[in-house]
């Protein structure tokens, strides 16, 4: 039962991160908002919902996560249009990964609210950079700023020699890794990542720390070649075409996050060692 108000909670903060979404995508002019409306950020909270196409105000009967994008057959009920499956995938995948955070051992409230924010906040960096080539640096900053006030209060709760040594090895993970990725910024001149990619990869060593960075950057490589392969073997891209890189690192990340420690254990039983 509560793994049910857990997963129909993630939908509906999925549904919120959509809004945000477009609200983001209104303000960068990727979408033309049909009312015209400026104040974006004040109008997510007290706003009432439209119809991204036809600007009707929506009612709870439209706005039901996942629901009403099956009953209303992926259509607006009053223009027919067809809306993006964007929203129920986010829907969706919020639900999932709030479950997934829920069940993973991690019982205390504040990790689980700061785990979940954190995730949040991944999932609509993942959508705006697949979808546009940006990582807004509006959602990535906060994700920053989290994770160091995060990882500077837990360090106090465990022994102080502990404590130094882990939060160094998370400045290491996090600068070596953003270092690793500079370098390559800098070498192929923004043409392999750019340095949106950099910042996402600061932000994951930090979160992540040493050696769980390595595994998230392992999966996100290894996934980027395969599916940038596949894309050219289909002929829907080119050597040369534009791929976004951080939706494969926000993979690494969620994969690095729920089993990179089985990863890791897998990998040194591997070697011998
Ligand atoms: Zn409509």
């Amino acid at each position: 039962m509560i793994f049910l108000v857990v997963f129909i909670f993630g939908l509906a903060v999925g549904s919120f991160l959509n809004a945000f979404i477009y609200r983001l995508e209104v303000r960068h002019g990727f979408m033309s908002n049909p009312q015209g409306s400026k104040d974006l950020l004040r109008k997510l909270f007290t706003g009432r919902s439209q119809c991204p196409l036809c600007a009707h105000t929506l009612t709870w009967k439209d706005l039901i996560p996942l629901l009403s994008f099956v009953l209303l057959k992926g259509k607006c009920r009053y223009c027919k249009k067809k809306i993006s499956f964007q929203y129920p995938l986010v829907e969706l995948g919020v639900g999932i990964l709030f479950l997934l955070i829920f069940v993973s051992s991690f019982i205390h409230t504040f990790e689980l609210l700061y785990l979940w924010t954190i995730a949040s906040l991944l999932m609509v960096i993942f959508v705006y950079d697949l979808k546009h080539f940006i990582i807004p640096d509006k959602v990535l900053y906060p994700a920053i700023g989290l994770v160091l006030l995060w990882q500077t209060f837990s360090s106090f709760q465990i022994g102080e020699n502990l404590t130094k040594l882990s939060f160094l090895q998370m400045l290491f993970a996090g600068l070596g890794a953003a270092g690793f990725f500079l370098a390559i910024y800098l070498f192929t001149k923004g043409k392999a990542m750019g340095f949106g990619d950099v910042k996402l990869v600061l932000f994951m060593g930090l979160f992540l720390s040493w050696p769980n960075i390595l595994v998230a950057l392992g999966v996100a490589f290894g996934t980027g070649a395969i599916v940038g392969l596949a894309l050219i073997f289909l002929k829907r891209k080119t050597m040369r075409s534009e791929v976004s890189f951080g939706p494969f690192l926000i993979l690494g990340t969620f994969t690095a996050l729920f089993w990179g420690e089985k990863l890791v254990d897998f990998y040194l039983l591997f070697l011998g060692v």
